[in-house]
């Protein structure tokens, strides 16, 4: 479907001011910006007052909030109250358009980007903020059988499964008297498998239990796999111990030091211990792994192991002065650390765009960017959190008072009002009343493994 551009000659340069833009009715430089998300957003934002015309192209129509997907993948809120068209959040941003496509190719000798549909997008400046995507480490036949958790259609496939594993119990038991375990494996210790995992347990121990006449959802497993000797390893010592012992309170198993070689339908084949074995699994999911996107590639400058950009500090790529790569794609260093893959360092490189655009049309040098870590927080369950805080005061917290911090942190940065009321009606429902508003199964109603487990029937059967 693409094919590789030749690497831009850097001895050529560009000087975007003085480049005549040939074929344009209007003589203001095109910032063609790749990517809705953080990154995407916050540059077209940023751009509002500068004489430019800004198109964003994305393949999909909506921004999505990605810190609260596992919220959507475990019912407690609807993918709506997590995502908003960008067209909508750019509206009254008169130089900026929308156009929903998928990018499949750059060309950076050309200035172009070519689309699915065969268009193609002629820049002055190009912002790369594609994001990244799931890595199975060369397994890819995993992705089928193991989920994981990007986009909006991955959470409610995620939802599907989850809520569809304790149907299929509950129907096997009427009818057969048993059921296969009800095991939920997460593979991947870091914060979104913590965040499903624990999230997980709270659907099987408190969500669920009134639900079912025939099984009980509380003698689930929830399994949490990784293969470091701990979890959350961005993350200091002290709250990476608290959260494992905060997700086993909440009753989830965590198995640090083991390595999953195998996945198949309705079971993951670990190594741990100089052993391996076979672990059966209702729901498989994916939490593991990270690649950038593709479209790095195309712009033929050094990548790093997970193929993100390296850019200078002014995000550029060597040599492609008119190109910044942005947020997950960009291979930042600062202080002698790659800069993390989150939110954060995506809005406020997106922030810098326009201050490095208004430069050039000023024919200023370019300023450096500065990446200003506030710290990180991941939720564990209902109610409990931790937070390496590093603005405006340095501190590690953790339980109810570092997740009343995640709540606060998040709702302040859902884009739109519409989404903050609706997210903060919707937690307060789940909270106070123990129901969840969004469970619904659509689709396909079977689980992979689910029908082999059954025939077999010898195996291990749940106590109910
Ligand atoms: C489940 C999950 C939980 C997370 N939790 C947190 C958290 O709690 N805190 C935190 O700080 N960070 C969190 N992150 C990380 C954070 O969401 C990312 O770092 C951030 O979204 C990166 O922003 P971005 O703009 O680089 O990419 P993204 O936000 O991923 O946006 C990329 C956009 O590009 C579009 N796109 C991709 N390829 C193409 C193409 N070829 N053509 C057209 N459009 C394309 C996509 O549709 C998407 O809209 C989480 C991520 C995930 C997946």
């Amino acid at each position: 479907m693409t094919e590789m551009a030749a690497p831009f000659n850097p001895a050529a340069g560009v000087d975007v001011g003085k480049r005549e833009l040939r074929g344009r009715k209007m003589k203001r430089p095109r910032v063609v910006i790749v990517g809705g998300g953080f990154g995407g957003i916050h540059a077209a934002r940023s751009l509002k007052s500068l004489p430019v015309d800004v198109t964003v192209i994305d393949r999909r129509n909506h921004h999505t909030f990605q810190p609260l997907l596992y919220q959507v993948a475990l019912a407690v809120l609807s993918p709506a109250d997590i995502a908003r068209p960008i067209r909508t959040i750019l509206r009254n941003q008169e130089n900026a358009e929308v156009l929903m496509d998928e990018v499949v190719r750059i060309d950076p000798l050309k200035h172009q980007v070519v689309l699915g549909s065969g268009a193609i997008v002629q820049y002055d400046y190009l912002v790369l903020a594609p994001g990244a995507t799931h890595s199975y480490f060369g397994h890819d036949e995993w992705a089928p059988l193991a989920p994981g958790l990007k986009t909006v259609e991955d959470a409610t496939e995620i939802r599907r499964r989850v809520l569809l594993a304790f149907e299929l119990a509950e129907r096997q038991k009427v009818e057969h008297g048993w059921h296969p375990p009800l095991n939920f494996v997460v593979i991947g210790g870091g914060p979104t498998g913590v965040e499903l995992a624990g999230a997980i347990s709270d659907i099987a121990q408190l969500y669920m239990k009134r639900d079912f006449r025939h099984i009980d959802p509380r003698k689930s497993r929830v399994l949490l796999l990784d293969g470091s000797p701990r979890i959350l390893t961005a993350y200091p010592d002290d709250l990476s111990t608290k959260a494992a012992a905060t997700l086993e309170h909440l009753g989830v198993e965590v198995h640090t030091n083991t390595r999953v070689t195998g996945v198949g339908p309705g079971w993951v084949q670990v190594e741990a211990a100089g052993s391996s074995y076979r672990m059966e699994s209702a729901v498989t999911l994916w939490a593991a792994g990270v690649q950038a996107s593709p479209l790095g590639k195309m712009l033929g400058v050094p990548l790093d192991h997970r193929g993100c950009v390296i850019v200078d500090d002014k995000l550029n790529p060597p040599g492609l002065k008119e190109v910044f790569v942005i947020g997950d794609l960009a291979h930042f260093e600062q202080d002698g650390k790659q800069v993390p893959g989150v939110a954060q360092p995506a809005m406020q490189m997106g922030d810098h765009i326009a201050k490095l655009v208004s430069a050039d049309l000023a024919r200023h040098t370019r300023p450096v960017f500065r990446y200003f870590d506030k710290g990180d927080m991941a939720t564990i369950g209902r109610m409990d959190a931790i937070a390496n805080v590093k603005w405006p005061f340095k501190a590690h917290l953790s339980g109810f008072f570092a997740w009343l911090t995640w709540a606060v942190v998040h709702i302040f940065f859902l884009i739109g009002f519409r989404n903050r009321a609706a997210v903060m009606s919707n937690w307060i429902w789940t909270y106070f009343t123990f129901t969840r508003g969004a469970r619904l199964i659509t689709g396909d109603q079977r689980l992979p493994g689910w029908q082999e487990r059954v025939q077999a029937g010898s195996g291990a059967k749940a106590a109910d």
